[in-house]
């Protein structure tokens, strides 16, 4: 196989630096000054866990860019968990984080609908 992902590489390339500025930017409202007002603090507790929620969702979006990375790196990106067949280009363009074929991904869907 060995097919040509580098354009999706380089959109995950993209996405990853993106999700980690993110990241570095919500990390940050966490860390920002506590004040003396305990109105204010009951306040900022409650943006605390909303930007906690926000770090918790880029942080596993960033855990799926990475690993999509490193499958790339040894050659198992754009395998079928399911049937171990590759998964088409347009499939993958259109979800990197794929990791079934659609064929497969239809039949998991209609698995955990049941
Ligand atoms: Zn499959």
């Amino acid at each position: 196989m060995n097919r040509d992902y580098a354009e999706i590489q380089e959109v995950l390339i993209a996405k990853r630096q993106e999700l980690a500025s993110r990241l570095e930017r919500i990390t940050q409202n966490i860390t920002a000054g506590h004040s003396a007002d305990s109105e204010e603090q009951a306040q900022e507790l409650e943006n605390a866990e909303v930007v906690d929620a926000l770090g918790n969702e880029t942080r596993r979006e960033l855990s799926k860019v990475a690993s999509a990375l490193a499958q790339m790196e040894n050659e198992t990106y754009g395998i079928c968990v399911d049937c171990g067949e590759d998964i088409p280009l347009a499939r993958l363009r259109a979800h990197p984080f794929a990791d079934r074929c659609i064929r497969c991904a239809t039949a998991a869907e209609a698995r955990t609908m049941r």
